[in-house]
């Protein structure tokens, strides 16, 4: 299918290598150099004590963690600056830990295989990448800046509590005239400038967001080929990286989402051309496929939501209650749920909620539950529930759970299990285990509005629930067609009796 999009460049797009050019010929070039552009500096946040690069410096140190991609990245087009600044050479650097918040092997071999992209992307435009194999970030990078004469270490921003604690141990470690600088470039509104506070929904938020988004939702520079290098490009022995894992093995790679940043534009371009027409109107049909399945690639930061946003509100004119539904998501409720990680240090934890929540669900903890599950049953797909089993089975099997049963299926975790706690708990285990996209701000907001009501409102009160909103299977069968998503996936009736407490 072909598309004129209206643009200043008015291209034909028919397939995607078109689109990654019209892509290519947005972004501001060099000639027009990185260091010309006016960068926004309100989403840099400089973490030392000290904030001047040292006269003497030999380099600039990118610490890649959350933005796993070369073009469309804030953080590097801020170290690029700097380099070019200070006419320095450009290093970018990821540390591979052989085990992260139980990622498993399907996670790693994405993150890796994204990386590789990076690292040839890099040596193209003449920056060396350098992979360290670490248990403990902190000393690796503070012995390159030493020994290489770095005058400055950018990184990436991330609400959650480890990364958080990475950026405070290097701070102490570096030598005290080397600046640290961390740049916001997941949120396309930073998440300090968007808010100063805890927001309490998407209500009080939106605003505040839609507000900044002509100064921030704006075209990207290009990262340009370094003209200051030193050293060449390492050859980095990535099989000899895999190996140092001490990962779950057991959770192999799915097939259908291939990591990187080109396959991310890609899965970007097919949801335009084939999917976001339907995104309104059937987002909420779990066989609808009418999603965009981007938030892999958004997780491991492999490609830009701004980049996605960018590009969707082309189509604003012919789909636009689509456009309006993927901006509310991946804007606002994304940027929602950083906002709530980096105010809220208990993201993953009852303690969290808000005083209603944790009320309502104390009263109902010793409510009589019809079915209890263990961790074991529910991993196994084994519950009298064959939806739940099905959208489990789609977990385990895919990486991914569509998103509307994603609520379903925590909201009878909550209801299955011996204490909100423990609910909370499981459902945050088999999520960030299995899904691709797990471990992140959104999963830990997911799961914490499914089970304790953040970012929602109190309901009629029921059992087990309290006011928490509650969700049936009666419900799920007025929306879609439960028993074709069933035979889909093929979960089973398990344990009918058996298991009544
Ligand atoms: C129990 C539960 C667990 C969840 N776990 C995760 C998780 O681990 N990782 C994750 O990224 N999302 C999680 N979500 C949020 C949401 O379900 C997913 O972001 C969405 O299904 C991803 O698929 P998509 O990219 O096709 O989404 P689309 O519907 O195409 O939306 C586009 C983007 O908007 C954002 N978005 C959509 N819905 C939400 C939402 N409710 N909250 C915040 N951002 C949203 C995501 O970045 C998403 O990629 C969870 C939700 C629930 C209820």
């Amino acid at each position: 299918m072909s598309k004129k999009l209206k643009t200043h460049n008015d291209p034909i797009i028919t397939c995607f290598n078109d689109f990654l050019s019209y892509v290519d010929n947005l972004r501001i070039k060099e000639g027009e150099s990185v260091l010309d552009f006016k960068y926004n500096k309100s989403r840099v946040k400089i973490l030392s004590s000290t904030e001047d690069v040292p006269e003497n410096t030999k380099g600039i140190l990118y610490w890649m963690t959350r933005e796993g991609r070369v073009q469309d990245n804030w953080s590097l087009l801020f170290a690029q600056r700097l380099a070019l600044k200070y006419k320095v050479s450009l290093h970018v650097c990821f540390c591979l830990r052989p085990k992260f918040m139980d990622a498993t092997i399907r996670h790693y071999k994405f993150l890796l295989k994204g990386l590789q992209e990076v690292h040839a992307d890099l040596k193209a435009l003449n920056i060396p990448f350098h992979l360290f194999i670490c248990k403990e970030a902190t000393d690796t990078i503070t012995s390159f800046v030493k020994e290489n004469g770095i005058g400055c270490v950018v990184i990436d921003f991330s609400p959650l509590r480890l990364p958080k604690e990475w950026a405070n141990n290097l701070k102490e470690a570096l030598p005290k005239n080397v600046p640290l600088c961390q740049v916001d470039g997941h949120n396309i509104v930073p998440c300090w400038v968007a808010s100063d506070k805890l927001e309490y929904s998407a209500r009080t938020i939106r605003k505040k967001i839609s507000d900044r988004l002509d100064e921030y939702l704006t075209e990207f520079p290009a990262v340009m080929k370094h003209p200051y290098s030193e050293n060449k490009t390492e050859d980095i022995d990535w099989i000899a990286a895999e190996n140092s894992l001490e990962v779950d093995m057991t959770v192999g790679e799915v097939d259908w989402a291939k990591p990187g940043y080109r396959a991310g534009m890609q899965t970007l371009y097919e949801f335009c051309e084939k999917r976001l027409q339907n995104f309104s109107q059937k987002r909420n049909d779990p066989l609808a496929n009418a999603l965009s399945n981007l938030s892999p690639w958004f997780h491991f930061g492999h490609i830009s939501v701004q980049r996605c946003i960018l590009y969707v509100k082309q189509f604003k004119t012919k789909h636009t209650e689509s456009v309006n539904a993927f901006c509310e998501e991946a804007i606002v409720r994304r940027e929602l749920a950083d906002n709530f990680c980096y105010y809220n240090d208990k993201y993953d934890s009852i303690e969290g909620a808000y005083e209603w929540a944790r009320i309502t669900l104390d009263k109902h903890r010793t409510d009589k539950r019809q079915y209890v599950y263990s961790e074991k049953e529910l991993e196994e797909s084994h519950t009298h529930d064959d939806l739940w089993n099905s959208a489990q089975i789609q977990l385990v099997k895919e990486g991914k759970m569509h998103g509307f049963l994603r609520m379903y299926w925590a909201k009878k975790i909550l209801e299955w299990t011996i204490s909100p706690e423990e609910g909370l708990r499981i459902a945050l285990y088999l999520n960030d285990k299995y899904s691709l996209d797990g471990r992140d701000p959104n999963g830990f907001v997911g799961c914490m509005w499914s089970i304790c009501g953040v970012h929602d409102q109190g309901w009629r009160e029921r059992e087990i629930f309290g006011k928490i909103r509650y969700m049936n299977y009666e419900g799920c069968k007025r929306k879609f067609d439960v028993p074709a998503f069933v035979a889909r996936y093929g979960g089973k009736v398990h344990n009918k009796n058996k298991n009544k407490k």
